[in-house]
């Protein structure tokens, strides 16, 4: 978008405020990029009190917010075929996704998964921009829908928080601070729960709130601090948390380019801008070289994030559509066509082209088809029971009574579902027995296994030495999986008859 101008006599002019005069100003864009909106010449913090935004956008974002707000809070309560929707659990190293619970052994697949997850990010940042930030994100979410709303109903719009702030320390502002932030704090216990249950799952927290505190010690200090960087998030962070913490926004520079569909201010119809003297009509403006902006600058005072979208794409916008709502909405009192800050592309403002698949979308977009045709053949041909044989340590081979060769093995076997599986282990290239030691294979649901396996071949298929073994693991009729391993014999000379 719209970048640093070298050379100081290319900086736009704009018409002087002045009323009726012709005198022209230079806009200095060169310099926007050197400081941030949110803080003064020594770095210190300005607050931002945004202006509370309407809007036909604004109205869109609210129904999306609260259809993302339900599926957020419910959906550690969400079951699919017995399992949570999500839930990382970090600590027993257990994920479900979607219902299907993964297991370390699946790291393959979380991997491709995760590939997915990051071009797919990639190939939808350079076609449209941070519409993920500004639409879906959870803290954008819960701070523009939720806790900044909650502010505007117990401290007023803008110019009523920022009188309260300057107001003293009256009953009705200390009623007015200590309610908002005992709200906030409340809320914050509600997010950290949450995100608490999509990690430890809804049943070991309620067993936080409804056991002895002292039996869970662990699950409580995590609550606490999570409540506690939610509300320092929410409280004070804000739109902090985006542009210092969110590598996402620190991407930008690097995905963007001049074709990605971004929140815009159409420079070319906007500029010069001017302030609308009262009876001027279009035509005196085109005159008087001005465009369409009139300078209200209502888009900024709504931004919450502090720029000032005239100056291009920033790396703290998080394209929350705010201004949008708010030029729209000054166009349509002007009498000018709505959309001089829009969804466009650079191209688009500058030549009208639409969004197109350049060579660099194309390219994103065949090795994204890749990775997903990897994870998708990775995933229906994932086995139910992941076993893994290995040699028993120390023993090498046996000779049993009958005058059949012994070998010793140690098979773990992980149910990934949430029933129970019985299985059987089959001898695939040789004749033999298979001897499960001391239990049958039953594996109970979501549960890892581990058993000893005797296995007995007769001398007279042996050749000498080791003998390579296909064992084939089956549930029912239908093998899940097939093991390798080698079977070590003595050498035919050694071997005693019976
Ligand atoms: S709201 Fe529109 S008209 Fe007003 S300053 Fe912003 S871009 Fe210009
Ligand atoms: S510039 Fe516009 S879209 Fe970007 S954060 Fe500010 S109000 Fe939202």
């Amino acid at each position: 978008m719209k970048t640093e101008l070298k050379d100081p006599s290319a900086l736009p002019t704009v018409p002087s405020p002045d009323a009726g005069s012709t005198v022209l100003k230079k806009v200095d864009w060169s310099d926007f990029r050197d400081h941030l909106a949110t803080a003064d010449k020594e770095g210190r913090r300005m607050w931002i009190h945004p202006r509370k935004p309407k809007g036909k956008l604004y109205d869109a974002r609210k129904m999306v917010s609260w259809v993302l707000l339900v599926i957020m809070f419910a959906g550690p309560f969400i079951r699919i075929q017995g399992n949570p929707l999500l839930m990382i659990n970090i600590v027993e190293r257990k994920f479900v996704i979607l219902g299907q619970v993964f297991w370390p052994q699946d790291l393959p697949i979380f991997a491709v998964a995760m590939l997915v997850f990051l071009t797919g990010i990639v190939i939808f940042t350079a076609a449209f921009g941070r519409l993920w930030c500004g639409w879906t994100c959870p803290q954008t979410v819960l701070m523009e829908m939720v806790f900044r709303r909650i502010e505007y109903w117990i401290e007023g719009d803008s110019h009523q928080q920022k009188a309260l702030a300057k107001a003293p320390w009256t009953a009705s502002k200390i009623a007015k601070k200590v309610g908002k932030q005992a709200v906030f704090f409340g809320l914050s216990f509600l997010i950290g729960n949450t995100l608490l249950a999509y990690i430890i799952g809804t049943e070991e927290l309620q067993k936080i709130v409804t056991d002895n505190p002292m039996n869970h010690l662990k699950g409580l200090t995590f609550m606490v601090l999570f409540t506690l960087i939610f509300y320092g998030i929410f409280a004070r962070f804000r739109e902090q948390a985006c542009t210092f913490i969110c590598p996402y926004g620190r991407f930008q520079s690097t995905l963007l380019d001049e074709n990605s569909i971004v929140v815009a201010y159409d420079h070319k119809r906007g500029e010069h801008r001017g302030i609308l003297h009262r009876k001027e009509t279009p035509a005196q403006r085109k005159e008087a070289g001005k465009g369409d902006c009139v300078d209200c600058k209502q888009c900024v005072t709504v931004c919450p994030t502090g720029i000032d979208i005239r100056d291009g794409t920033q790396m703290e916008c998080v394209n929350c559509t705010a201004c949008i709502d708010a030029c729209d909405s000054v166009m349509s009192k002007v009498g000018r066509p709505t959309g001089l800050i829009r969804y466009a592309s650079l191209n688009g403002i500058e030549r009208g082209e639409k969004l197109r698949a350049t060579p660099r979308l194309i390219g994103y977009g065949v090795v994204l088809v890749a990775l997903i045709a990897l994870f998708l053949y990775l995933l229906f041909t994932r086995s139910e029971v992941q076993t893994t044989l290995l040699r028993a340590p120390g023993a090498l081979f046996q000779q049993m009574p009958n005058g059949k060769i012994s070998n010793l093995y140690v098979v773990k076997l992980v149910n990934k579902t949430h029933r129970e599986i019985p299985v059987e282990m089959k001898l695939e290239n040789v004749q033999g027995e298979i001897r499960v030691m001391g239990r049958d294979l039953r594996i109970p649901a979501e549960k890892l296994v581990e058993v000893s396996v005797l296995i007995e071949l007769d001398p007279s298929v042996l050749r000498s030495g080791n003998h390579p073994l296909q064992i084939g693991v089956y549930h029912g009729e239908k093998r899940i999986e097939k093991l390798k391993t080698v079977f070590v014999g003595p050498r035919a000379s050694t071997v005693t008859q019976p």
